[in-house]
């Protein structure tokens, strides 16, 4: 789960991290009125979507003075926001950050990210702030010090000690540079998070260290645990389609193929992705309807898959073992009745009353192809797509 920028500051500061404060506005006058309660001459003006590099496309506006900042509020909110995060056709901006405006002396990059490979999260530290990390990692990877850190202790005094030394800081800055570490550190592993980036964080011309920008990513499954968090939720920057797919508990994600896939387990959702790649096409989706699907998510599924553009044929792979295939040839009859499908559908099922199953799709008289093997079907699912479109 992501948040957006000014609620990742708010989240820090409960950490000691000292972040670039500011107000939250969702038209221009609140942007002026806020602009008057930080009281300095110098504000920004920060579009909040969740995605990064806003600054190039015109989502990060130094101001000095009220009138300045109502304009620039003025032409953000609303705007379609492009970034290289964004979707092509940008990312509606519905609220701006109105924060106090520093003076820059120096820019640096701290993340925190889980090293996968490692089983750690892991500090990173570059001396070259406000430039993508990806870049830097590619062409100067020297330039990154990267420092594991034990889940169960946390990140160490003489870990930030170091950090501090590689971004060359040294007396009073070098010292306030500990606290923010340790208490970057500390919100990532409290907090269940995924990803935790400051990019910048900076030192001021008055030697205060700073965090710029705030990038928090959670792990989605931990936010039970903190339900705070999970009431930053803000749906509308995600997907519509996993949206609805979260609130009936599918496993769903967007992927940018033209075969819908609708299957139960996560594993077997896996290799008929593979399977229909083997067979030359690309799958539309991920889902998981789960193992106790219903008939109600099945049709809610259906819904789903169909509602995306690019879906020109659907695949159903269903493994019947604690459910039995005629209670899902059922489903997917009634599903099929309901929401008009347009695209060749393709059913395999297998396991635990199968013979019924097969029959109830036969005698259903939709025009549903019933496959004996995942093999057939994703071979049969992308003969009917490409046969559909020559
Ligand atoms: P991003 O482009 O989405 O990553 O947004 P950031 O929050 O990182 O802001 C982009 C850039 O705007 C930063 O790298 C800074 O160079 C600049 N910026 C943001 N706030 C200030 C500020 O208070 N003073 C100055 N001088 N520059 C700022
Ligand atoms: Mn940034």
């Amino acid at each position: 789960m992501k948040i957006h920028e000014y609620q990742g500051k708010e989240v820090l500061e409960r950490y000691g991290v000292r972040t670039q404060r500011g107000l939250i506005a969702e038209n221009p006058q609140q942007a002026g009125e806020a602009y008057a309660q930080l009281g300095g001459e110098l504000a920004v003006i920060k579009a909040q979507i969740h995605a990064g590099g806003r600054g190039k496309g015109g989502g990060v506006k130094l101001v000095k003075s009220r009138q300045e900042a109502e304009d620039a509020a003025d032409a953000m909110l609303g705007m379609m926001l492009k970034t290289h995060q964004t979707a092509p056709e940008g990312q509606l901006v519905r609220k701006v950050f109105v924060a106090e405006g520093l003076d820059l002396a120096h820019e640096f990059y701290v993340g925190i990210v889980l090293d996968r490979a490692a089983g750690l999260p892991t500090l990173m530290v570059s001396a070259e702030g406000g430039v993508e990390i990806e870049t830097i990692a590619v062409e100067r990877p020297e330039a990154i010090l990267k420092l594991p850190i034990d889940p169960m202790m946390g990140l160490q005094p003489h870990q930030a000690r170091r950090a501090a030394f590689f971004l060359g800081l040294s007396g009073a800055t070098m010292k306030k540079s500990i606290p923010f570490f340790m208490g970057l550190s500390k919100a990532y592993l409290e907090l269940d998070c995924s990803l935790a980036e400051i990019n910048p964080l900076v030192i001021t011309e008055q030697g205060e260290v700073v965090a710029l920008d705030a990038k928090i990513n959670f792990d989605s499954n931990a936010m039970y645990r903190h339900p705070d968090i999970a009431e930053m939720r803000d749906e509308h920057e995600e997907d519509p389609k996993e949206v609805a797919a979260s609130r009936f508990d599918l496993n769903y994600i967007t992927l940018d193929g033209s075969i819908g896939c609708m299957v139960n387990g996560a594993g077997l959702a896996m290799a008929t992705m593979d399977t229909i790649q083997l067979h030359g096409a690309k799958p539309a989706n991920f889902l998981d309807v789960g193992g106790a699907a219903t008939e109600e998510n099945i049709t809610e599924a259906f819904k789903i898959i169909l509602s995306d553009d690019n879906v020109k044929g659907v695949l159903v792979n269903i493994f019947g073992g604690i459910m039995k295939c005629d209670i899902i040839a059922r489903g997917v009859i009634a599903a099929a009745r309901n929401v008009e499908i347009q695209v060749p559908l393709v059913v395999r099922l297998e396991g635990t009353n199968v013979k019924e199953g097969r029959e109830l799709l036969a005698e259903s008289g939709l025009a549903i192809t019933s496959a004996g093997s995942l093999d057939e079907g994703a071979r049969f699912i992308v003969k009917a797509v490409n046969a559909k479109e020559a």
